[in-house]
């Protein structure tokens, strides 16, 4: 790993499309800081998706880096389909009609792209268009295809806009047809993460896990947060998952815009006592889209997710398609820099439970953690054949250094997302001492430790069994 890579413990992603996706650009932008590159199925093409996956492979190379390539699953996203010379104003009051019958939208009629909408819905109930711009009640069931709702606020409407349906249980699949067949390329393409949209309950994951199993597919799941069903079963979703998104753009469309913040802090703190990584998303620096600098509310934001504790923090069409990707992430990473000299950043350690079969190494890890405070130790340097190591002392963000050291080549891109975690590739089968010794040898060549360090190695012992974490060591560098 270079040192000429910027580097914080919260992790950044990088959403692709044109503005970042070529070579150079994808190596300033890993430079400045990113950690994982998010390609995005609800736009682009396979061939372009292959391009950009290439590119991101090419990058990581002449780097030496181990940026991992997060595949984004569109899901059940909600369209209206064409309007009318692509322009058409809804006026507070007027009566809608909306419907899978027609073919385009004209008038007091929206073509929808949703065939049991009129199953679906009950009179009462809000749609909301163009991301909550627009709202409207349902008023009256016309027939299986046509609903009738009247304007609660009006605007300009266009073509192909996003709808939501946030008290109504939708009765279409998590994973659509369209995202089997992006899971395919996904697959086949050996992405490090999968994430699925929409996700309401823990099935929509066990559904998704068990086509990654069935495919030997080693890609780990990020389920998105952003409907009022999935708040609700969020315990259950952290179970099933390897990882979440508070996915706030849909998310304070769905529900209240206020209460998106303190369903974000619950969540970071659900996900931390359950060591499961945990991204925040959209609009964190959503100005710089066209903006070489961000508000100070942004930085603000950016800086809360940091105290929060969230492993990493999102950007969206500022990279992908925004004027200044490249200053948004050098914003970012800036904010992380400057906010995780905070003390209340670290040290969110949770006692393990003695009942969890895993209770011998939470206890070790939980251990170490502690120790590295009390010690001033530089780093934890710790050994894993399966990454549980790396979630669980990540998960008690400790204030020193996490290098990981694994014969396992895809945690080194998968561990990515985690906050602090840096992984190295190790595959001796040796003695522990002789391991000891080698991958502290090996991250004082690379300049991150020095002679007198403090460092705490984490390990199973005999290192050839490929055990459970059984062992700790501290040794001084150089003696
Ligand atoms: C979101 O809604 O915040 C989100 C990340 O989802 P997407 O960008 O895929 O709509």
């Amino acid at each position: 790993m270079s040192e000429n890579i910027k580097y914080n413990k919260t992790k950044i992603i990088a959403t692709m499309g044109p503005a970042t996706s070529s070579v150079p650009m994808l190596k300033k932008i890993i430079k400045a800081g990113v950690d994982v590159c998010r390609v995005n199925f609800s736009h682009g093409d396979w061939g372009t998706h292959l391009e950009v996956v290439n590119n991101i492979r090419q990058a990581n190379k002449e780097l030496g880096s181990n940026v991992a390539i997060l595949g984004d699953l569109q899901g059940p996203k909600l369209r209206i389909g064409e309007v009318e010379n692509n322009s058409m104003l809804l006026e507070e009051g007027t009566v809608m009609t909306l419907t899978t019958k027609a073919t385009v939208s004209s008038g007091n009629t929206i073509h929808v792209k949703y065939s049991t909408l009129a199953r679906d819905v009950k009179v009462g109930e809000r749609v909301l268009l163009d991301d909550g711009k627009l709202e409207l009640e349902f008023s009256k069931r016309i027939d299986d295809s046509t609903v009738e709702a009247v304007v609660i606020n009006g605007g300009p409407l266009s073509s192909n806009k996003g709808f939501n349906l946030p008290s109504s249980n939708m009765s279409v699949a998590s994973l659509t047809p369209k995202d089997k067949k992006d899971l395919e390329f996904i697959i086949k393409h050996e992405f490090d993460w999968v994430a699925l949209s929409f996700v309401r309950e823990d099935k929509d994951i066990t559904e998704l896990r068990n086509i990654l199993t069935e495919n030997n597919c080693h890609a780990h799941i990020v389920a998105k947060i952003e409907k009022p069903q999935a708040v609700e079963n969020i315990d259950s979703i952290i179970a099933a998952t390897d990882a979440i998104m508070v996915a706030r753009g849909d998310l304070g469309v769905e529900m209240p815009m206020e209460q998106v913040p303190m369903i974000q802090k619950r969540i970071v703190t659900k996900c931390i006592e359950a060591s499961k990584p945990v991204i925040i998303a959209t609009q964190m620096m959503e100005s710089m889209i066209t903006s070489p600098t961000p508000t100070r509310a942004e930085a603000n934001d950016v800086a809360n997710a940091v105290m929060d504790g969230a492993d990493a923090v999102m950007l969206s069409a500022e990279t992908s398609v925004g004027d200044y990707p490249l200053k948004a992430v050098q914003a970012v990473e800036r904010i992380l820099g400057s906010t995780e000299m905070g003390w209340n950043v670290y040290n969110k350690i949770m006692k393990p439970d003695p009942t969890s079969r895993s209770f011998i190494s939470d206890r070790i890890c939980y251990a170490t953690v502690s120790m590295s405070e009390g010690i001033g130790a530089k780093a934890i340097i710790s050994m894993t054949q399966t990454g549980y190591t790396a979630y669980k002392i990540a998960s008690s963000r400790p204030n020193c250094d996490v290098f990981i050291f694994t014969a396992n080549k895809r945690l080194l891109n998968r561990l990515s997302l985690v906050w602090n975690v840096r992984a190295f590739y190790y595959d001796k089968k040796t003695n522990t001492d002789d391991t000891i010794r080698d991958v502290i040898a090996e991250l004082q060549e690379s300049n991150f430790l020095k002679d007198g360090d403090v460092v705490i190695n984490t390990a199973a012992m005999p290192v050839v069994e490929n055990r459970k974490t059984n062992a700790i060591k501290i040794s001084t560098v150089g003696e």
